[in-house]
Parts: C-alpha cells; structure tokens; sequence
C-alpha cells in the first residue's frame, strides 16, 4: 500500500517554537528541506539567528526559575509528560508520514517502530522518575543526611537526522521529567516531526518555555549559539564523533555539563557454530535498517572462515531480496540515504573501496526504479569481502547501505579485529558457545554487547560509547543524573 507517493507532498512551512508560539525567524532567513526520495522540495524551515536562539534560551531560563515546571508535584508533571507521549500515538500516522517523508525511511517502520518508542521515551521517564526513591545516611541520634536530586536548569538537546523524533524524545523525557526546560534543535536536514514537538507539549498543558524547539545548522548557526549561551547549563549531544568534539571546546568556557553519544563502527562477529536463520536475517537489519544509518549497525560482519562462502552465499540471497523503493509504500525495507551531501560521502567508500582492492559481493550501485524516484539518493544494499582490516571501509564510519566481511580464524584474531577501531559504541556476536559468548563481551571494548540478537534494549540498561563513541551514559537512572543535580542536606538532630 502506498500512503501517498513521495511525489506528491505538500510544501510545509517549519518555523521556531519559542515561549510558546510558533515565530518567524528574526532576520526571515529561510532554507529548504527536501525529500530525499525525489530532491522535491517539501518544506521551508526558518533559521534561527543569534537573537532567536538567545530569546529561546532566556525563555527556558525564565520558564526554569519563575514557572511553575521546576516546583509542581512530581504528580502533576508526569501526567503532563504521559499527556504528551498520548498525543503523540494519537497523531502517530501524520508523525510517521512526516518522519518518512523527511528522512527517508520506510513508513512502517516510523509507524511501528520509531514513533511508538518516541511516545514510549516520554511515558517510561515519566514512570520511571515517579519510582525513585533517595539516599538517606544517620549518623547515630546526633545527625540525619538525605540526598536531593534537583534539575540543573536550561538544557541544550541536539540531534542528528537518522532517528530524529524517537531520539529527540530519549533526551526530553528524563529532562523534563526532573524537572528542567529545554531548548530542542533537530538536524538541520529533518526538523519536519520536532518542530510538533512545541504544539505537542503546549497541548499536554507543559507550561510556556518548558519545551522551545530552534532550528538551524551547526556551526556558527543555531547549534553552536546554543552551546556557548550562557543561559545553558547542560548539552546532551547525539552525533558524529567530530562534532562532539567541537562542542566540547565550544562550551568549555563556561563549563556546561555535557552527556555524548557519537558514532559508532560495530562488529558483529559470527562464529561457526552461530545459528545462520537467525543471525542472518538479523545481521540484514543490522547492515541496512534505515539504509545503514544507524548509529549501532552492524556495518564489519566478521565471520569465521570454516563457514565464510556459506554465510556468503546466504547473506548475498537476503540482501538481494530486499526492497528498496518509495520510503510511504508499505511493501519497501529501504529507502534513500537522507540527503544529496551524505549521499556523496557514501558513495565515496565505491570508490575507496575499488582502490583499497575489496571484493564487491552485491551491490554498489543506483537500483532501478520508477521514473519519479530517478532523484532520490538511492543505492543498492551493497556488500564487500575484505581480508584487511585495516582498510578504511573497516574501520571508518560510513552510515549508509554499505557493509564488510572480514574473516577470522580464531577467537584472539576477532577480537582484535573488534576492536581495532577508535569507536566503541556497540558489537554483537553469534555464537552457540555460552563461555566463548561471555568471554567476547567482557573483551570488546564497547558500551552495548548483544549476544544472539540484535537492537533489543531495556530502558533501565545504560546506553552509550567507550572511546570515541561518547561521553557518559543516557538510559534509566543514568539519565536521571545526567539531568539533576545530587545535593546532600545533612541536619543536626539535637
Ligand atoms: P552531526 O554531528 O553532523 O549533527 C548532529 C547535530 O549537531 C545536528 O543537529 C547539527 O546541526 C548539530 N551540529 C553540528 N555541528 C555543530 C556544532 N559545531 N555545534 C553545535 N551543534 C552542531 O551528525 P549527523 O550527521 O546529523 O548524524 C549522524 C551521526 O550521528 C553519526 O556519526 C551517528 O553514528 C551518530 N549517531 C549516534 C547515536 C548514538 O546514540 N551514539 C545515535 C544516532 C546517530
């Protein structure tokens, strides 16, 4: 079924969210967001200048001190917060239409997937923050010491285009829940879904400056006026590697707390005595859900050699069976790569990969497909076999449709395989061998092992990078305080 072609989109408007209205940029500076299935034009976003990200901020700071947000009953800020992820599943058909039509991705998979889990984001944290209890430490009769969390204040919450609803809302949830305002920009590439986020919570009754929602680019645009406001207490940043680094020097001077998560170069390794029905279906979603643009896919599939023309040859079939197409047809499992700019930086690894002498197993190549989709940034599922794994398509961050074989003969040989790689997001491992599954995930540096799976996660578990894939962790009581402040009161007794 297709819910309306990618061709046939109406042009939207995306203006700022701030203090509780939808405002023109101040300087009336405009950019264009395109579909990325057809280059067709779909919305004009406003730019937030310098005086907009600083009116939003002062907003969130005066929402923070003087509103009631910070002082109401955990109670009554929680159902706010419940009411949010309600409206969100009530509107969760025109959420996934947008996010599809803005990203690229395939409408079920906004639909059943990813704006479900943004309603859940919302609804877990609240939940969560209403179950948690406190420290409390006597010293004998004479003195009583308790433990406060207290919100820190204003937070900056960045966001990257892959997953740009679902993850906006990971970071709102637990900031609202304890108790701070926040100032929201989504990539500059997707704002279609978060700029709903401001009528969303002025719906749910969040109070005026709570919730403000800027738009614009990185770099001397909305981004980086967000992270050097000295209204902003605390950035929680998820992105490429090399801008966390940015804001990490950009917010320096005033010490802002800040929480990354970065990209990520996962080995999903698979050992021979592995169960190939499930771990190559798996290991399909894992190389090309979203069109490989995920931060946690499994893009170095290393497998043991006994079994390596085998997973080849199945592995191949899979991929070769996948349907890429219009993102709004139910029947597609890929779309494009989200925009002309990425779509340059992935193909690059075509040609990259031909120098560095990889094997070319399926793919690397634009499909066929219906004339209106002849712009969009379409490429194949594509597959090389590389014996080194010091190339550069082994170890760098491609984020699109394109995935390695590396073998391995040994154990030792696969974990040094693994990690071999500045990042240390996730890994995943395929194996029947209980102690070999335990030994692999104590031995791969990286924040999240799944063994015999993939992509499953409770929210309680903390998520996050080693190495170059973050700094600190989001999830459960991480996020809890990442977002407040511990402040311990300790009261004389005689
Ligand atoms: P990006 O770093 O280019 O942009 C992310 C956001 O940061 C955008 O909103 C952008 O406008 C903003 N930004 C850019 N430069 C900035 C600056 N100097 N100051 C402040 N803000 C700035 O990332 P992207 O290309 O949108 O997303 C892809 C990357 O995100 C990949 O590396 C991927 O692995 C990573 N990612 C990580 C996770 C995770 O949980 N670890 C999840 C999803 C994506």
């Amino acid at each position: 079924m297709i819910i309306v072609k990618s061709a046939q989109t109406e042009l939207r408007e995306v203006k700022l969210f701030i203090n509780g209205e939808y405002v023109e940029s101040s300087n009336k500076s405009i950019f264009d967001i395109k579909n990325p299935a057809t280059q067709e034009v779909i919305a004009h976003t406003h730019e937030a200048t310098f005086e907009d990200v600083d009116h939003a901020c002062k907003a969130a700071r005066h929402a923070f001190e003087e509103g009631p947000w910070r002082t109401m009953s955990l109670a009554d800020r929680c159902e706010k917060i419940r009411r949010m992820a309600e409206i969100i599943m009530e509107r969760k058909e025109e959420l996934a239409r947008l996010e599809a039509m803005d990203v690229g991705k395939p409408y079920p998979v906004a639909l059943e997937k990813e704006i479900p889990r943004a309603a859940n984001n919302l609804k877990f944290y609240a939940d969560f923050m209403e179950k948690q209890g406190g420290e409390v430490y006597p010293m004998g009769e004479e003195y009583l010491n308790y433990t406060r969390y207290e919100p820190v204040g204003v937070a900056a919450l960045i966001t990257p285009w892959n997953l740009p609803f679902m993850l906006t809302t990971w970071k709102l949830g637990p900031c609202l829940a304890t108790g701070n305002t926040a100032v929201i920009k989504p990539a500059e590439t997707t704002p279609l879904t978060v700029s709903l986020l401001g009528e969303i919570a002025k719906e749910a009754g969040i109070p005026d400056g709570v919730v403000n929602v800027v738009q614009g680019f990185g770099p001397d645009s909305a981004g980086e006026f967000m992270t050097t406001h000295p209204e902003v207490d605390l950035v929680s940043f998820t992105g490429e590697t090399s801008t966390g680094k940015a804001i990490m020097k950009s917010g320096a001077d005033s010490l802002k707390k800040v929480s990354f998560e970065l990209g990520g170069k996962a080995a999903n390794i698979i050992f021979d005595d592995a169960n190939l029905d499930k771990a190559i279906p798996e290991s399909i979603q894992a190389a090309f859900l979203n069109s490989g643009q995920v931060c946690l896919a499994g893009s170095r599939i290393l497998v043991q050699r006994s079994i390596l023309d085998e997973f080849i040859e199945k592995f191949k079939r899979v991929a070769s069976e996948l349907n890429v197409g219009d993102p709004q047809d139910s029947s597609t499992n890929m779309g494009p790569v989200v925009s002309e700019e990425h779509y340059g930086k992935v193909t690059s690894y075509l040609e990259i990969a031909k120098e560095e002498n990889s094997t070319l197993i399926y793919g690397g190549k634009r499909p066929d497909l219906d004339e209106y989709l002849k712009n969009g940034y379409y490429l194949e599922p594509t597959i090389y076999l590389q014996e080194n794994p010091n190339a550069r398509i082994c170890r760098e961050e491609i984020f699109g449709p394109i995935v390695t074989v590396i073998p391995f003969d040994t154990e030792e040989e696969a974990l040094e395989i693994a990690n071999n790689t500045d990042y240390g997001l996730n890994g995943v491992v395929w194996t029947d061998n209980l102690q070999r599954a335990h030994r692999i995930s104590h031995n791969v540096r990286a924040g999240t092992i799944w063994v015999n799976c993939w992509f499953v996660r409770d929210l309680r578990a903390p998520f996050g990078g080693f190495k170059k894939s973050g700094v600190g962790r989001e999830g459960g009581h991480h996020s809890l305080e990442f977002f407040t402040e511990a402040k311990n009161i300790c009261i004389a007794l005689k």
